[in-house]
């Protein structure tokens, strides 16, 4: 059967170029022209990768992608936001926490097509292994056992240092500055100081001994992990 891509955008000529291209890829396409009636269709529809854009008429793409990961419908629903240049690239870039990739305005259609693909493989990759794994097996996080194993020996994590470890290797690559890293953690209960941050990351780099270092202090933003 046929993958289903829903697309979240108010510009009508945008979606009729990326419906042409996704469907001539095999896609069938769902288009929404704002937040509201994306969110209503999940009821009855499950797509295999959400693009969605940031700036529409009710809500915007930060709230969309908020409400999908805190809901159990779409939580685990890919994301690839469309953004407009400059405007909102830098915080999407390193800061949205939801997303799994963007593109920004003006795309190439072949280049988001390409992009589509990429992200459902990763996806599909990640759901038949359940795991991460990097440089070479140094550092393997089993996401269905909740397990953390550094050189094949397992560590014991928090669930707050497993989570944060998780975020950070899903997304490597990524910078996550302080402020979005105690969101993800915390949510709106967040009493925390940005402190608190440094703290479980200095905990997290002493549990994971030789693995430690893949978790690179960006200065003066956040953190980050690189392989
Ligand atoms: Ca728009």
């Amino acid at each position: 059967m046929n993958k289903t891509i829903a697309i979240v955008e108010d510009e009508r000529d945008i979606v009729d170029l990326i419906t042409l291209h996704l469907e001539r890829n095999g896609f069938r396409v769902l288009s929404y022209s704002d937040g509201a009636s994306f969110l209503e269709s999940l009821k009855g529809e499950s797509p295999s990768l959400l693009l969605l854009d940031l700036m529409l008429p009710d809500m915007d793409g930060f709230e969309i992608c908020k409400t999908l990961r805190r809901g159990e419908e779409g939580s685990s629903l890919p994301i690839i936001m469309l953004t407009a240049r400059g405007e909102e690239t830098d915080r999407v870039l390193g800061l949205e926490l939801g997303a799994d990739d963007y593109v920004t305005k003006p795309f190439s259609p072949r280049e988001l097509v390409a992009r589509v693909k990429a992200v459902l493989r990763r996806q599909e990759g990640n759901r038949e292994r359940g795991s991460l794994s990097l440089r070479d097996g140094l550092l393997t996080i089993d996401t269905l056992r909740y397990k953390v194993l550094v050189e094949g020996r397992t560590v014991e994590l928090t669930a707050t240092e497993f989570k944060l470890l998780k975020l950070l290797v899903k997304k490597r690559g990524w910078v996550f500055p302080r402020e979005k890293i105690l969101d993800y953690l915390w949510g709106d209960e967040k009493t925390v100081f940005d402190r608190t941050v440094d703290v479980h990351i200095k905990h997290l780099r002493e549990k994971l001994g030789p693995a430690g270092d893949l978790i690179k202090n960006v200065r003066g933003v956040g953190y980050k992990v690189e392989e």
